[in-house]
């Protein structure tokens, strides 16, 4: 910077952008989500919040948690608080693979990459698949985490439509078809199959197949993200994707609803040349991992009842759908429709024709309940009319009361 230009600079605190025409053409795409600028005002006590999906971290033995880590320095210290590799701690990636066959996936150690909550890998991948224009298929509505992550990198997001079984294959088909024609590069498909996040959907089995076989045949690879596929709340587990093609699918996993996002563990199992180039991207990024949030994790994983914790969970979430639903039927106004998940944090709704969810959230705020407009969950400008409604965090009588608000709030605008 000159000086000069040093002289124009605002002071701080200024709200005015002194770099804003010296920015890289993909910083325009790093925007605020919808989600980020509603915490402040979904977090004020008065104020239920379905809008966040923090997992419940208080149901965890947190002086249990407490001890372990307090265990780990004093006994693993000069390892812990070291430097670690690239790739990731061994012993943890043996865990990892552990965790990984209950959703039948067959993998080695050496395949997956410890990364900084499943957030990183999405960024990783993005990375290094993506120039600017190439199209990332994805559903539509998506993780606005995804989003942003796509639009840092200038993907060209093309939505493929879901019903209540996830997405239409034929659809997919229709897309990758379309784009090509249209002389575009797609270079994944990214997908949430299992109680997706917001739809709260999954993808039947059939399907799964139909999907793998387009990809395959299409020569598109397939990114399947599945930080909820553990929280089933009939306790019967999907198969992964990632476990009928592990050439063709980036399989990202993360602890961070089955423990706690705290850790920022997360991980990316993917077939073996992409797995170097995923260890360099992350090499490149943040040297390596936190090696003492890696081997809490082990040791949590080593010392306590993981699977009777995500059981654990799982009643607690299901108790919390419950809630939701069953107030939902009782309280919402007729034209108001939404999904059944069954398992996962998220229940999508889509208000009666004319209703439009993103001018609503003001009045929604004043009557103390917010929500996640669904417009933030396309990058298409779509989802006008929808909403996430998220049941983890909230008590099931504080669901209820949020839901009675929202109802009150709707019955409102309708009667407009
Ligand atoms: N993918 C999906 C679908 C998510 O819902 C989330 C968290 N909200 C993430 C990835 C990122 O999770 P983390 O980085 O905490 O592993």
């Amino acid at each position: 910077m000159s000086y000069g230009q040093e002289e124009t600079r605002q002071p701080q605190g200024s709200r005015i952008d002194a770099y804003v025409d010296q920015y890289a053409a993909r910083a325009r795409g790093m925007v605020a989500s919808e989600v980020r600028a509603l915490f402040a005002v979904a977090s004020r006590p008065e104020v239920v919040s379905l809008a966040g999906g923090m997992p419940y971290v208080t149901a965890l033995p947190l002086d249990t948690v407490g001890e372990l880590v307090q265990d780990l320095v004093s006994r693993r210290g000069p390892v812990a608080l070291q430097y670690g590799s690239g790739q990731g701690d061994p012993h943890l990636r043996e865990q990892i693979c552990e965790v990984m066959r209950l959703e039948g996936i067959d993998a080695g150690p050496d395949d997956v990459v410890v990364t900084v909550g499943s957030q990183q890998a999405l960024d990783l991948v993005t990375r290094i698949f993506i120039d600017p224009g190439d199209v990332v298929l994805a559903e539509g509505p998506s993780y606005v985490g995804a989003l942003g992550t796509f639009a840092a990198y200038q993907a060209n997001v093309v939505h493929v439509p879901m019903d209540s079984e996830g997405l239409i294959p034929e659809a997919l088909a229709e897309a990758i078809t379309t784009a090509r024609a249209a002389g575009r590069r797609v270079k994944f498909l990214y997908t949430v199959p299992t109680f997706q996040n917001p739809a709260g959907v999954t993808l039947s089995a059939a399907r799964r197949r139909r999907v793998l076989e387009i990809c395959n045949g299409a020569g598109v690879l397939v990114v399947e993200d599945n930080p909820y596929g553990l929280l089933s709340f009939d306790g019967d587990t999907m198969r992964a994707l990632r476990a009928d093609d592990p050439e063709g699918v980036v399989y990202l996993g993360s602890f961070s609803k089955t423990l706690a996002p705290g850790f920022r563990v997360g991980w990316a199992l993917a077939p073996h040349a992409l797995r170097d180039k995923l260890v360099l991207a992350m090499e490149s990024a943040v040297l390596s991992h936190s090696a003492f949030s890696q081997l809490a994790v082990g040791q949590y994983l080593t010392t306590q009842p993981w699977r009777e914790q995500i059981k654990d969970f799982r009643e607690l979430y299901s108790e919390r759908r419950d809630a939701m639903l069953s107030s939902l039927e009782a309280l919402m106004p007729a034209g108001c429709t939404w999904t059944r998940p069954a398992g996962g944090f998220f229940v999508w709704m889509t208000l009666p024709e004319g209703l439009d969810s993103k001018a609503m959230l003001p009045r929604a705020v004043n009557a103390r309940v917010a929500y996640v407009p669904g417009t933030g969950f396309f990058a298409d400008g779509k989802g006008s009319r929808q909403m996430r409604l998220s049941y983890c965090y909230p008590e099931p009588d504080r669901i209820r009361e949020g839901v009675r608000r929202l109802a009150g709030v709707i019955e409102q605008e309708l009667a407009v």
